[in-house]
């Protein structure tokens, strides 16, 4: 029997393992399929406090699992698989291995939808990224591309005009996801330049370990160019990791979990933390900060039913 199991090894679930193993909880973290989260992709880390020189995202992460593992937090690999929360201890398991639980975390982030090229997969974090926010200012000056036609690709296109010498969005259609304002927004931006009804065929250059340029196609013209990029920003929408919940904690239309006021969800012992649940800030600190309230819920969660 565990007093916490936290799901996921990003920022919010190792920031909830710190707390509740300090807590003296000795929570069992379930690392997951992407072990350390979204971070565990990127390089250099500029925005998270406390690093005036910044940090690598894996060695951030890496350290906020040492930090957690030092106050008495076990790390399993591996993911759920299934998960029965109708009734208290909650039953999860965990590759093929039932565990109890009388708090659950999850943390299980939302994943970047990427557009699905093997080089777009070998240059994550050489060039290719899914965070504007995160990457946009190792493009200043530098020729920047964003993919996508929704909310997403609108803000961060504009977002990267600041830092780049010329921004071009690249959307598969001609008609636009996007809301109104912000497509007006990035129409109006002079840095801005719209090829719509083109994909992407290729990244170049693996080989090189960098982002050089594009093949590009349009569906429409039946065209296909190369074009000289450095920074390929992929804006398509992000997938929660709640499948497994699916049917018993509350999400929203699009799976991100519904909360019900600070770190709780629809089921008493359950608590959200990070980009499970937040579709609008999804950042390193945010997760952090959201996976210490899920720790703190949990721990008077427990001390109220007298554990
Ligand atoms: P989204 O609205 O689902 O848009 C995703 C875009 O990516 C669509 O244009 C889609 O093309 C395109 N796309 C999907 N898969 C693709 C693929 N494999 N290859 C190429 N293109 C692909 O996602 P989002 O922009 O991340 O927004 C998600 C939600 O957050 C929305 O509700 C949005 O309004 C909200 N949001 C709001 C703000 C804000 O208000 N400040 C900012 C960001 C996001 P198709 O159109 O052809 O399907």
């Amino acid at each position: 029997m565990r007093n916490v199991v936290i799901i996921g090894s990003g920022c919010a679930g190792n920031t909830a393992a710190i707390y509740s193993a300090r807590a003296n909880l000795k929570p069992l973290v379930v690392q997951g399929h992407e072990s350390g989260g979204q971070l565990s992709m990127t390089t250099l880390v500029e925005n998270f406090p406390g690093f005036p020189e910044g940090i690598q995202g894996p060695d951030l992460v890496g350290n906020m699992k040492k930090q957690a593992e030092n106050f008495g937090a076990e790390f399993v690999h591996g993911s759920l698989l299934e998960a029965d929360l109708s009734r208290r201890p909650f039953r999860l398991n965990i590759e093929e291995e039932w565990v109890e639980a009388r708090t659950l975390i999850v943390a299980s982030g939302a994943s970047a939808r990427w557009i699905g090229l093997p080089s777009e997969q070998k240059l994550i974090g050489h060039g290719v990224s899914s965070c504007a926010t995160c990457d946009g200012f190792f493009y200043r000056g530098r020729k920047i591309m964003v993919i996508g036609g929704g909310d997403s690709a609108m803000e961060e296109a504009n977002f990267l005009s600041r830092f780049g010498s010329e921004v071009t969005l690249v959307h598969r259609r001609e008609q636009f996801r996007a809301s109104k304002i912000m497509l007006d927004r990035a129409r109006s931006n002079p840095k801005i330049k719209f090829l719509t009804n083109t994909v992407v065929h290729e990244i170049h250059d693996p080989a090189e370990n960098l982002v050089t340029a594009v093949t590009l196609h349009n569906i429409a013209t039946r065209e296909t160019w190369r074009q000289d990029v450095d920074g390929f920003f992929v804006a398509i929408g992000h997938i929660p990791n709640t499948s497994v919940f699916r049917g018993q904690i509350d999400t929203d239309a699009d799976g991100y979990i519904l909360s019900k006021g600070g770190a709780k969800t629809n089921i008493p012992g359950v608590f959200h933390a990070g980009d499970v649940q937040d579709r609008t800030y999804r950042q390193a600190i945010t997760a952090s900060g959201a996976g210490c309230m899920a720790a703190i819920e949990a721990e008077r969660f427990l001390e109220a039913e007298g554990h």
